[in-house]
């Protein structure tokens, strides 16, 4: 997956550091250079690489690192914060107009996820209680405006194209259309999917930002494939100085790109990363927090997306009590086991697993987790007594042995769960209560 190289990587280099008391100036060079490398093999622009590697190694030598009870985890905090830094720092939101409609323009190469985009945009600025307009103004691409035309009806979204006859071939008159459209029947979003070229050109740049002058846009998203690599840079350079943008959108990072892209397209043009999109489905796509893709890339786990989207499949009142058993520590074994069989129902599992603390490290049972592995966790519960699920501390050999037998597995996939079990509760608690979670093996933070 996208990042899975770099984590492997920053995670050997902190491994390393993780065995040091006090750490020596050669300590710090040591670590600076294998993250160098390791963003460097990732595909990351050299002049970020180099920012960055050069922040790091300021404030690893600092007060910071030689005063902290362990400076290690003191360093990972650093990365931690730096990476942030180069994501962009806050999280920045759609800018709606004061006076509707508010338009949002699309730019991009072709093939970057413009269309996809506009419909998994549409859908869920609908799911926020908007009423979102899709316009047509992709006339290069013969099947363009018929493939907009198909997600807006997936999404539920309408779409204005241009009537045969009239207008077809004018983009630009597409476009402004669209948004009187959309003034005229008073729809308060609308999403200009726009031509894209399989590589920058002038002309596509031309339309583009005649486009932008005739709409005059609220947002204008730069949408990028995130596999293209070091390619990426380069195309938002172009795109920046050709059409220019206020946001990037960055797509098919479900696919196995190394990351650098994402890594280095805020630093590079000074615009925000606002949406990440995963998957050609149209609820593929989340607004972009710089913070958790940080810690997604350290491997923290990503708790805070996880919770989000448990909090929208499930109630609030559940959520509630869930984060409050957390808290309390009495979180048991039936409610894991609910959680597991909720995560069922919250779209494909191996990307949920993938947002879980500490998976890094279980890629391998990762990539053969499948639905099994919840009925195993069943079956193994339901062999529980009452009292063993609620305090599972309990769970002493004899017990273990029992449970097995009664289930059908063996006493290591018992241990397992009650370990996993236990981690989860661990690092929950810690969430829960506004801290940062352990790094698996680091102890606190
Ligand atoms: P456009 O030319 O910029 O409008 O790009 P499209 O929206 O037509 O997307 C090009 C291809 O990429 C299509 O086959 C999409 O299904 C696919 N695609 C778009 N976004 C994603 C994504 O986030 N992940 C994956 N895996 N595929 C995507």
């Amino acid at each position: 997956a996208t990042f899975g190289t770099l984590s492997d990587r920053l995670a050997d280099t902190f491994k390393n550091l993780r065995t040091k008391g006090k750490l020596s100036a050669a300590d710090v060079d040591g670590t600076v250079r294998e993250i160098r490398r390791a963003l460097l093999d990732a595909d990351v622009a050299l002049d970020v690489v180099k920012d960055f590697t050069g922040r790091v190694r300021e404030r690893a030598l600092g007060d910071e690192v030689s005063k902290a009870l362990n400076p290690a985890q003191q360093v990972v905090q650093i990365v931690n914060d730096e990476l942030v830094t180069i994501l962009g720092g806050q999280q920045r939101r759609l800018e709606f107009a004061k006076k509707p409609p508010t338009v949002i323009m699309l730019a991009g190469l072709q093939g970057a996820g413009k269309t996809t985009l506009a419909g998994k945009l549409a859908k869920w600025l609908k799911k926020d209680g908007h009423t979102p307009l899709l316009v047509a103004s992709d006339l290069q691409r013969p099947n363009a405006v018929n493939q907009l035309q198909v997600v807006g009806e997936q999404a539920g979204v309408p779409v204005y194209a241009p009537e045969p006859g009239n207008g077809v071939g004018d983009p630009v008159k597409v476009a402004r259309d669209g948004v009187r459209f959309a003034e005229q029947k008073l729809y308060d979003t609308v999403i200009v999917d726009t031509a894209g070229r399989l590589g920058v050109d002038a002309e596509l740049m031309k339309q583009a930002s005649n486009i932008r002058k005739a709409v005059d846009p609220d947002e204008v998203l730069f949408v990028i494939d995130a596999m293209i690599g070091q390619d990426a840079v380069a195309t938002a350079k172009a795109f920046l100085d050709g059409v220019d943008f206020t946001g990037v959108v960055l797509s098919k990072l479900d696919g196995d790109a190394r990351g650098g892209a994402a890594l280095s397209i805020a630093s590079v043009t000074g615009r925000p990363i606002m949406f990440a999109s995963t998957g050609e489905g149209l609820d593929d796509f989340e607004p972009f927090h710089p913070d958790r893709m940080a810690s997604r890339i350290l491997d923290l786990g990503d708790i805070l997306t996880l919770i989000e989207q448990a909090q929208q499949n499930f109630d609030e009142e559940e959520a509630r009590k869930v984060a409050e058993k957390f808290a309390t520590d009495s979180f048991t074994l039936d409610d894991f086991l609910k959680q597991m069989q909720q995560l069922r129902g919250m779209g494909s599992i191996k990307k949920m697993m993938g947002m879980l603390p500490g998976m890094g490290q279980m890629k391998e049972q990762l990539q053969n987790f499948d639905e099994r592995e919840i009925v195993r966790t069943e079956a193994i519960i339901q062999s529980m007594t009452t009292a063993e699920r609620t305090n599972p501390k309990i769970l002493n050999g004899s017990r273990r042995l029992r449970i097995a037998k009664g289930s059908g597995m063996t006493v290591t996939e018992v241990n397992a769960l009650v370990n996993r079990f236990e981690q989860a509760a661990k690092m929950m608690k810690t969430v829960a209560k506004g801290g940062v979670p352990n790094i698996p093996g680091m102890g606190p933070v």
